[in-house]
């Protein structure tokens, strides 16, 4: 049968490090062809030259993932529809609010026997409700996809530092471990398990409590309060992500996608670090204006997950059972200050 040709679709901090451990493995297996096409949302660099062409004549991501080699096999190509054309294993990466674009330009031009997986930590709410990244790449495109979430913070794997990461699949155990093949490496431990929604909402809604241990750090609470919002947070986790997905694996939470992501985050994560200047510049300067200072092009996705998630206790009243995740997105719009994040008992919700 035809070899597996795979692309990238995303080229920043995580999806450049994906392309470079993918492109390690398929030099190594020859199920899959050798070349890793890798989509770049291109932009012109400060040096006028494109992103896309610095990237393929130094093998360098200069602007998301500077001083990593990606391999020789990895070629940008700022083409959504060339970069997809011959590919049926196709890797999605972008920041999750670009992704219904992404799809709704991809729709109707892929190959007929196209697998998908996401990588994507976050969700979109449309009137009909909360839609997981998976499920709009998966129904917008009429292909499968499963999900890979983990402790795996881009800038260490790029150092081949070691971790651990969480496949989540629904059915075909066969192309879970395709996948898996295609992405462990000695420093990079995939586990498969059959619970999709559980790894993405794992994946999603750490985002959301490393937005919260920011807020404590910037108010220098220590780490007893750091260590009493995390359980909290991790507790409203498991409890959103049930009542979403009854089906949802209670060992799941004990995966890299579940507890280690959640630590790893929570003090290593870009989500925390602007969540803590935040806090410093006592809530008074937006996310937006310190995404774009501190994170130069990289994005936050767990100010506009707790937005998403805030819609979702919203339209369900289910304010009483996730007072953590209220006092975050209520925070983050400046309702109340970041001190409020461990007063919310007390403050925001007097009655319960
Ligand atoms: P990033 O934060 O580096 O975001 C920048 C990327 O967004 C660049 O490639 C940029 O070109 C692209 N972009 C900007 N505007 C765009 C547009 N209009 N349309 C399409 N693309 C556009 O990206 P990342 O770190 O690769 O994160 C992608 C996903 O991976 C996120 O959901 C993130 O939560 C997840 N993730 C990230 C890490 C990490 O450590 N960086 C680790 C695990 C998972
Ligand atoms: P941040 O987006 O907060 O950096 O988190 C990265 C991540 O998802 C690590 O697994």
């Amino acid at each position: 049968p035809d070899k597996y040709k795979v692309a990238v679709i995303g080229s920043g901090n995580w999806g450049s490090v994906a392309a470079k451990l993918i492109a390690s493995n398929t030099l190594n297996y020859n199920i899959f062809h050798d070349e890793v096409r890798m989509w770049v949302f291109d932009e012109t660099l400060p040096s006028g030259e494109k992103l896309s062409n610095v990237i393929n004549q130094t093998n360098i991501n200069v602007k998301y993932l500077p001083g990593i080699e990606l391999g020789r096999n990895v070629i940008a190509d700022p083409d959504l529809h060339t970069t997809v054309r011959d590919a049926n294993m196709l890797v999605f990466v972008t920041p999750h609010q670009f992704v219904d674009g992404v799809c709704k330009r991809l729709a109707g031009k892929l190959r007929g026997d196209v697998e998908a997986i996401s990588l994507i930590k976050g969700m979109e709410v449309k009137v009909d409700g909360p839609h997981m990244i998976s499920s709009v790449i998966s129904k917008q495109l009429g292909v499968n996809c499963c999900v890979l979430m983990g402790a795996n913070i881009a800038d260490e794997i790029a150092e081949e530092k070691f971790s651990e990461a969480t496949l989540g699949y629904s059915e075909n155990k066969e192309v879970a471990e395709r996948w898996a093949r295609l992405f462990a490496t000695p420093y990079f431990a995939v586990t498969a398990i059959q619970d999709v929604e559980g790894v993405e909402l794992c994946g999603t809604l750490k985002n959301v409590v490393a937005i919260a241990a920011g807020f404590v750090d910037g108010l220098d609470m220590g780490s007893n309060s750091k260590a009493a919002i995390m359980r909290i947070g991790l507790n409203e986790m498991r409890a959103f992500s049930k009542r979403l997905f009854p089906s949802v694996r209670e060992d799941t939470f004990f995966e890299s996608c579940g507890v280690a992501d959640l630590i790893a985050t929570c003090f290593g994560g870009r989500n925390r670090k602007v969540a803590e200047a935040f806090a410093i510049h006592g809530g008074k300067r937006p996310f937006k204006e310190l995404e774009a200072e501190m994170l130069q092009g990289q994005k936050l996705q767990g100010v506009s997950t707790a937005k998403e998630v805030y819609e979702v206790l919203e339209s369900n009243r289910w304010f009483d059972s996730f007072p953590l995740f209220r006092t975050i997105h209520e925070i983050c719009i400046g309702s109340i200050p970041p001190s409020a994040i461990v007063h919310y008992k007390a403050e925001v919700h007097p009655s319960s």
